[in-house]
């Protein structure tokens, strides 16, 4: 069974905080939450689906804002997921004092991965693809049963995530496009941190970084 992506554009960066779910189960997960959202709350409380984890492409601010909100509005349950190489810069307030403010991103995440994990999301397994480059710990949730991946700031349409931020690192970033996505089939839908949706066979073509 696909699980459904729906996508809100949320906060000052229009960064895209994805829910997904499965309509078997009614479980969800809410990927990069970037701000608090009544919006994405209602949805998860009106349609009866329980929040099983908030998954973290990176920990810049603009992408986990809201998770300690979504956490507490569903008495602590749902999973805080983040790869280790990241927490320092969970730690330190995602990066949000270069941009001149001061940001607490809470307690530790709850689930701290070291390796290409597997997560279960309803009845789907989840696969954690570890794609350094923009930091040090990006990592891209890919679910193989629904062809799509949630790619945080790795790769968007027609473009490449920054790399001359603090834990960044353009050859990271090359290889890990290269190896770990451009290697997903074809079809695979990328749903990026910022701007529209793509595909792999869409930027092997098409992403002007590689071609
Ligand atoms: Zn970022
Ligand atoms: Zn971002």
């Amino acid at each position: 069974m696909t699980l459904k992506v729906e996508t809100f554009i949320l906060g000052p960066i229009e960064n895209n905080t994805y829910l997904l779910t499965d309509p078997d189960t009614r479980k969800a997960a809410i990927v990069d939450p970037s701000i608090p959202s009544r919006e994405i709350l209602e949805s998860i409380r009106g349609n009866g689906l329980s929040l099983t984890h908030i998954l973290i492409t990176h920990a810049h601010f603009d992408h986990v804002g809201g998770a300690k909100w979504f956490k507490n509005q569903f008495n602590a349950e749902p999973k805080i997921v983040l790869h280790r190489s990241d927490l320092g810069l969970w730690n330190e307030g995602g990066g949000a004092r270069d941009f001149g403010f001061d940001f607490d991103a809470g307690d530790q995440p709850d689930m701290i991965l070291d390796d290409e994990e597997l997560i279960q999301i309803g009845n789907s397994k989840m696969n954690v693809l570890f794609t350094p480059g923009h930091t040090s710990g990006h990592v891209t949730y890919y679910l193989p049963e629904s062809a799509l991946a949630f790619c945080g700031d790795l790769i968007f349409l027609h473009g490449v995530g920054r790399t001359d931020l603090k834990t960044s690192d353009q050859n990271d970033l090359v290889l890990s496009i290269r190896h770990k996505i451009f290697s997903l089939p074809d079809e695979t839908i990328l749903y990026p941190g910022h701007g529209p949706s793509t595909t792999v066979g869409e930027e092997k073509e098409n992403n002007p970084f590689f071609n």
